[in-house]
C-alpha cells in the first residue's frame, strides 16, 4: 500500500515521464531535419531512457500492490525554431523534472513515506546527471556549433551514444 497523496504524484510522474520520451523524440526528428544525424540519435536514446524511468516508476507501483491510471500524453508543447533552443529546451525540461522528483521525495517525507523516499533517491542522482548532460551539450554547441568540421565531429561522437 502506498500514501495516497505520494501515489498520486507517482502516477502523474509514469504520465510525465512519458511525455520526456515524446518531447526527446521530437527533438530528434527536428535534429535529424537538420542534417544532424549524430544529436538525433543522441535524442532518440534519450527518448528510450526516459520510458525505462516511466517502467520504473509504473513497477514500483505494482510492486506496491497498487494501480497505475494510465493518463492521455500531451502533444510536445514546445515550438523548435533553432538548434541552440533546443538543447536550451532540454536543460530546461530536465530542471521541470528535476522539481517535480524533488517535490515527490518532500510529500513522501512529510507522509512518512521511507520506502518512497527510497526509491527516488535513484530519480534525485538521475537527475543531476541529466541536467549535467543537457547544460553540456550547449556548452559543446556554443563552443563547436559555428565551426563546421567541429560540428560534424560532434555529431559523430554524439550518434556513438549507447
Ligand atoms: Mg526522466
Amino acid at each position: 500500500m502506498l500514501n495516497e497523496k505520494v501515489k498520486a504524484l507517482l502516477n502523474d510522474q509514469v504520465n510525465k515521464e512519458m511525455y520526456s520520451a515524446y518531447l526527446y523524440l521530437d527533438f530528434s526528428g527536428f535534429m535529424g531535419g537538420k542534417g544532424l544525424g549524430g544529436f538525433a540519435a543522441w535524442y532518440k536514446k534519450q527518448a528510450e531512457e526516459e520510458m525505462e524511468h516511466a517502467f520504473k516508476i509504473y513497477d514500483y507501483i505494482h510492486a506496491n500492490n497498487e494501480e497505475v491510471e494510465l493518463l492521455a500524453i500531451a502533444k510536445p508543447g514546445v515550438a523548435l525554431t533553432d538548434e541552440l533552443q533546443v538543447l536550451k529546451e532540454g536543460l530546461k525540461h530536465e530542471q521541470y523534472v528535476t522539481s517535480l522528483i524533488h517535490n515527490i521525495y518532500k510529500v513522501a517525507m512529510e507522509e512518512k513515506d521511507y520506502r518512497t523516499m527510497q526509491f527516488m533517491d535513484w530519480f534525485i542522482k538521475e537527475q543531476c546527471e541529466e541536467e549535467e548532460n543537457a547544460q553540456e551539450l550547449i556548452d559543446k554547441f556554443e563552443k563547436y556549433g559555428k565551426d563546421a568540421a567541429a560540428l560534424y565531429e560532434l555529431d559523430k561522437a554524439l550518434g556513438k551514444r549507447d
